[in-house]
């Protein structure tokens, strides 16, 4: 067995490798650029070693710097994940030549399979099924559209050498056939250098279905069934799912044989995912499936097939690789259950699933009902230069419906707050009568959109908690009872404040009326609510709103109240009333009473940490209570009043340490 296996990549899939190492007993090196210096997958290591700044070009795609690094920590092992340096036969080609064990197949596999067309061509000859089309040399574009006439419409150009949805244009008409071609080879070129492309008939109602093989250095190769990856958006996978629905017993062993006649073709060692498409027009049948291109790495989604197999894929690479004979032979596979893995990405859905950054001010997975591989951690930030993904939610049940039901339940229990995630459509999606049914096609989402991306209006609820937490309601203070330490409101029952807050660009006012004992009343323009807190532990908040009882998680993050509840997130900011009325010092060192007043409650305190947003001290006028927050983060440097106190307008009732100072 390899003795110290370097990660040569980040994040979750960094974090899972360790994970299998560890447990083999199996040393671990991390690499990471600046932007990583206090990643998850730094922590978790034995070792790390910084490879340069935050820019994949500068890091994590230097592989002669994570050979270096490899050898200087004495790693025998290089394991590429996916992406990156994954499926690059030189970088192979150098590992092997410093003398350290690649985990990962031969460069002469890679090579093979790395074009979409000479890989097609190789699968022809070794009698895998592929898609009509044309995948020679000849790149004339008159040339090319007789060849899409001759197959018929609608196909699909496909840059040669693209990956990860790119470079692909379907066309529908011969009249647009040369702007597809246009697009596909422009493309091609930008992403992959390469502008050459092939021409497959597009197969209608198709189904994503791949298989999960497995070779090893004693001729051996193995299918671990396969996953059906078709709900995809733009080419992207969304949710992945083991085994396919309605999968006959026929059409997965011939799948089975074909991906395992394609790896033994290639001499391939190690992991890899044969990928087909399948015209599901007809159902599922055994000689509608046809090649469309092998991964030769561990795929994103491999937990599905962990899970419904009981295998560790990771240990088998590392077997592999340390040069075992593969851990069980084909007889002694079997499939067990059902199960889904939903990508869990900080991306807003609503406004074109735009990828967002941000921190995770919090960060709650459901680890208790889910397996959750996840590159994060609370605290840690989303930044621009990698995949913004969070985390996978993987389930398992012994049918299907257990297990989407245990998606959809895992996926209300996912809580992310200080970025926009895809939860929302992800929970929409597993919901969905028509995923739930099974055996959608690549273009469900895209019917669906619509529905999956609607954004749901914050209930009265919803609104009433993010009012008590903006006025400083919810804020944990010691003691048992939870109301005792409630910041004192009760002292003058039936005083009314006002909570003026933010959701999705609209503005909104909430009354709250303390009734004592933890019990207020919640009104937005004349509806009124009563609200009784039952239970305040951490962010997670009881209560019974109008006699019915129910949960929510409630946090505070910069400026923000994000409440959590029905398996809803809603993110309200907290504009500052008095910003907008009163000119100047918002961000300065000095809370100045807007107007004259009697200071109702000062609950800053002096010395105390404050960060931008929190109240800090409560006037009222006129009969309406004014709560003044932290302009910025800093310090309580004084406070020049006390509760009871008269003050004019204009007056300095607090003063933070001047940054400068700080
Ligand atoms: P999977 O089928 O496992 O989802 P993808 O093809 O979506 O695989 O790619 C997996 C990872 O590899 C993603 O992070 C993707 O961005 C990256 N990737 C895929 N193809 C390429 C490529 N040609 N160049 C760079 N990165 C790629
Ligand atoms: P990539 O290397 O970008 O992953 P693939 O060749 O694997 O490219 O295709 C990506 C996706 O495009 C597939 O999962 C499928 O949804 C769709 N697709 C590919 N080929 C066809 C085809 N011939 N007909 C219909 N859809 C296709
Ligand atoms: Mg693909």
């Amino acid at each position: 067995m390899l003795k110290k296996v370097l990660i040569a990549n980040r994040g979750e899939i960094a974090c899972r490798v360790i994970e299998s190492c560890r447990k083999l007993g199996v040393k671990t090196v991390a690499v990471y650029s600046d932007a990583d210096a206090n990643a998850k997958h730094v922590a978790l290591a034995d070792e790390a070693v910084r490879i340069g700044p935050p820019a994949v070009s500068e890091s994590y795609l230097k592989g002669d710097v994570i050979i270096a690094a490899a050898k200087s920590t004495g790693a025998d092992g290089i394991h590429p994940g996916y992406g990156f340096l994954s499926e690059n036969p030189d970088f192979v080609e150098k590992v092997q030549a410093a003398g350290i064990r690649f985990i990962g197949p031969p460069a002469s596999a890679i090579r093979a399979m790395g074009l979409k067309d000479a890989a097609k061509k190789l699968m022809v000859e070794a009698g895998v099924p592929v898609v009509p089309g044309y995948h020679g040399e000849n790149q004339d574009g008159a040339f090319l559209k007789a060849e899409a006439d001759k197959i018929g419409y609608p196909v699909l150009i496909k840059a040669r050498a693209g990956g990860g949805g790119k470079g692909m244009r379907k066309v529908e008409r011969g009249e647009d056939f040369a702007a597809g071609l246009e697009g596909a080879q422009r493309e091609g070129q930008a992403s992959f250098g390469d502008p050459a492309v092939l021409i497959e008939k597009y197969v209608t109602r198709p189904r994503h279905i791949e298989i999960q093989v497995f070779g090893d250095d004693h001729g051996n190769a193995v299918y671990l069934f396969e996953r059906d990856c078709s709900l995809q958006r733009r080419h992207q996978k969304v949710i992945e799912e083991a085994p396919a629905p309605g999968m006959p017993p026929d059409m997965r062993a011939a799948m089975g044989d074909a991906a395992v006649k394609a790896a033994k073709a290639i001499g391939y060692s190690g992991a890899g995912t044969i990928e087909f498409i399948v015209d599901s027009s007809e159902g599922l049948r055994a000689d509608r499936f046809y090649f469309m291109e092998m991964n030769t790495r561990l795929q994103v989604e491999h937990p599905v097939t962990e899970m419904i197999t009981g295998e560790d894929l990771v240990e088998w690479q590392l077997r592999v690789a340390s040069g075992e004979a593969l851990p069980k032979t084909q007889d002694q596979l079997v499939l067990n259950g059902w199960a889904f893995e939903a990508r869990l990405y900080a991306e807003d859905a609503p406004k074109g699933f735009l990828p967002a950054t941000g921190t995770l001010d919090y960060l709650a997975l459901p680890e208790a009902t889910a397996r959750v591989d996840s590159g994060v951690r609370q605290g840690d930030s989303i930044t621009p230069f990698y995949d913004p993904m969070i985390a996978k939610i993987i389930v398992h049940g012994p049918t299907r419906d257990a297990a989407l039901s245990k998606l959809a339940a895992a996926l209300d229990q996912s809580r992310v707050a200080g970025s926009v995630t895809n939860v929302a459509f992800l929970a929409a999606l597993a919901r969905h009568p028509g995923f739930v049914a099974g055996g959608v096609d690549t273009g469900f989402i895209e019917q669906e959109l619509a529905n999956l991306i609607a954004v749901p209006e914050p209930d009265a609820t919803a609104k009433a908690i993010a009012a008590l937490a903006s006025l400083g309601t919810l804020r944990p203070r010691k003691g048992n009872d939870p109301w005792d330490g409630l910041p004192g409101w009760r002292l003058w029952t039936a005083a009314r404040q006002f909570a003026l807050l933010e959701h999705r660009g609209e503005r909104f006012e909430i009354a709250l009326t303390d009734l004592g004992r933890g019990t207020y009343e919640a009104s937005e323009a004349g509806a009124g609510h009563t609200l009784r807190i039952l239970g305040l532990e951490g962010p997670h908040l009881r209560l019974m709103v109008d006699g019915r009882t129910m949960n929510a998680t409630v946090v505070e993050h910069g400026g923000e109240v994000t409440v959590f509840i029905d398996g809803n997130a809603f993110e309200f900011a907290m504009p500052d009333r008095l910003a907008d009325e009163t000119e100047g010092d918002a961000g300065g060192d000095k809370i100045i009473s807007p107007m004259p007043g009697l200071i109702r409650l000062v609950t800053a305190e002096v010395g105390a940490l404050v960060t931008k947003g929190d109240p800090l001290i409560v006037v009222e006028a006129m009969k309406m209570e004014h709560t003044l927050r932290a302009p910025r983060d800093g310090t309580v440097e004084s406070i020049f009043v006390a509760a009871g106190e008269q003050v004019v307008d204009g007056s300095v009732l607090i003063a933070l340490v001047p940054e400068e100072k700080a």
